[in-house]
């Protein structure tokens, strides 16, 4: 892969104009950006170190940096895209083994997303839909929780059943009515309190919470405490409600993969790890790469890494590490089956409502997406919620095999018993998501210094669609910095 250079001269850079049939150069010159004096100082570029141009330089091929590629893209403002890694997507991939397709943990897509909806096509993703609800594990038996909009008659049956009483459950709907007379706005700047204290406040019974909300949205948060704010709660109960739950055919790893189909060729650089920004004595800062090569941007730098990565690279210029909540984490394990021996062919999700063992959440993901495994294999996800650091690979297998062998007791035989399934991979993610207790900023600033900006799923909200949004947010920062004057 080669570097784009643009042959720029300080302050000044060539548009193509959309309009014109053959792209025209029109010659824009920038406002000079105030004074950097007040960058830090990581690594000072010196004499002897190679230098290239660029227009703007952009840290990080996760969704908020393709998003920002997308938009400067569209503004035909040139920049180059460092990703230090072989492949674009960051938290959002997936791997590709012996015929089946294993999501780096469980990830699901709401069609819903506001800012996905303006930027993906979801035909060429070929999303493939979750039931709307989930089956609930408590005392020894299965649980419908229905969405009564999509599916009335589950929803009726499942007044009566356990998982919460009937006010709970009509709380839910008038809830849901609640989230959708605001705007995301609102709900993303509107007073907050841990989504625990918000359905306590709202009455729901401890039972519906113990049972549905900790393993449901505590399996979204990563977060079975529920402290994630409220604010995010109400976002993601928003756009549950508005939107289905969804995989693409060919994997999670296909929506980042389509953002960077988009982009002109050769402007994504692969392994290529930033190691300092340097922007001492200049108008826009220089990315200083782990090979030693020094790439200067004459439009700014957008930093689109995860929140950890962000502390390093920023140091003196990003908030306060040290005031850093710890992150979410989890781990997701794989298992296959023959397709014909699973106990449920249902495209739903299965939650531990029981308060009991290990596993959070769990679905056969070849119910919802069969391309996800061969013909006649079955693909099982199964997600839990920390780190279980102490805990070794075999050891979690097979507790997790122990209490699925519970779970599916009832509709396994001797073949299709959970214990004959084979364990194919275990994938831990230690830095899952941001921590998103109160206080939070789910709309922060972008802007961190003189020509530099910041995006990422930790400025806004830690879903595929905060990513999105803070990576045009970053984007349009930057323009608004560098107003264009026609010479
Ligand atoms: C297991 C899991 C499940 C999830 N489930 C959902 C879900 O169901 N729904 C939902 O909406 N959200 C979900 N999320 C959250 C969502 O995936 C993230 O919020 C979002 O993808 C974050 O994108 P990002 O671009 O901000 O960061 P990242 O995806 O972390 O991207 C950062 C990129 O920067 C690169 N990078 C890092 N350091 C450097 C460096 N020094 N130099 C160059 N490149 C660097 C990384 O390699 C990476 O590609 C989930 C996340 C995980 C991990």
């Amino acid at each position: 892969m080669t570097l784009t250079l643009v042959p720029i001269p300080t302050s000044t850079i060539f548009f193509l104009s959309p309009s014109s049939p053959k792209p025209r150069p029109v010659r824009i010159r920038f406002k000079p950006s105030a004074s950097s004096s007040s960058f830090p100082v990581q690594t000072r570029v010196t004499s002897t170190q190679s230098s290239h141009d660029t227009g703007v330089i952009i840290v990080g091929a996760g969704l908020a940096g393709l998003a920002a590629a997308t938009r400067l893209s569209s503004e035909n403002v040139p920049f180059l895209l460092l990703e230090a890694s072989d492949e674009v997507g960051g938290r959002v991939r997936s791997d590709y083994v012996d015929g089946f397709i294993l999501d780096r943990g469980f990830q699901i897509f709401i069609t819903s997303y506001p800012e996905a909806k303006k930027l993906l096509d979801y035909e060429a993703l070929n999303l493939q839909k979750f039931y709307s609800g989930a089956r609930v594990y408590y005392n020894g038996e299965f649980h419908i929780v229905a969405d009564p909009i999509r599916h009335f008659v589950d929803s009726l049956q499942s007044l009566t059943n356990p998982i919460g009483s009937i006010l709970d459950k009509l709380r839910i709907a008038s809830t849901r009515l609640g989230v959708l007379t605001k705007s995301d706005d609102e709900i993303m700047t509107a007073n907050e309190v841990s989504t625990m204290e918000l359905l306590r406040s709202i009455g729901f019974s401890e039972s519906i919470i113990g049972r549905f909300f900790r393993p449901f949205f505590g399996g979204i948060f990563f977060d079975r405490d529920l402290e994630t704010t409220s604010r995010l709660f109400d976002f993601i109960f928003k756009s549950l409600a508005l939107g289905d739950n969804t995989i693409p055919a060919k994997g999670i790893g296909e929506i980042p993969k389509q953002l960077a189909a988009k982009l002109p060729s050769d402007s994504i650089r692969f392994n290529s790890r930033a190691i300092s920004i340097d922007s001492e004595g200049f108008d826009s800062p220089a990315v200083i790469l782990q090979t030693g090569e020094i790439l200067r941007s004459e439009l700014g730098v957008i930093v689109a890494v995860d929140k950890p990565e962000a502390d390093k690279l920023l140091r003196d210029n990003g908030p306060n590490p040290a005031q850093n909540k710890p992150s979410r984490s989890t781990v997701c394990l794989y298992f296959t089956a023959d397709r014909a021996e699973i106990p449920v062919r249902d495209p739903v999700l299965f939650i531990n409502g029981s308060g009991e063992g290990i596993v959070n959440n769990m679905f056969f993901a070849t119910n919802v997406a069969p391309s996800y495994g061969p013909p006649d294999k079955a693909l099982i996800s199964v997600s839990l919620i920390g780190t279980f650091d102490g805990v070794s690979d075999e050891d979690l297998t097979a507790d997790v095999v122990r209490e699925l062998s519970e779970w599916f007791k009832g509709s396994t035989s001797s073949t299709s018993t959970v214990r004959n399934w084979k364990h194919l991979k275990t994938y831990r993610i230690k830095y899952a998501q941001p921590n998103q207790s109160p206080p939070t900023n789910l709309m922060k600033d972008p802007k961190v210094g003189s020509g530099l900006y910041l995006c990422g799923d930790h400025l806004t909200s830690a879903t595929f669609d905060g990513a999105l949004v803070s990576g045009r947010r970053a984007v349009e920062a930057l323009l608004r910095d560098r107003t264009v004057i026609r010479v």
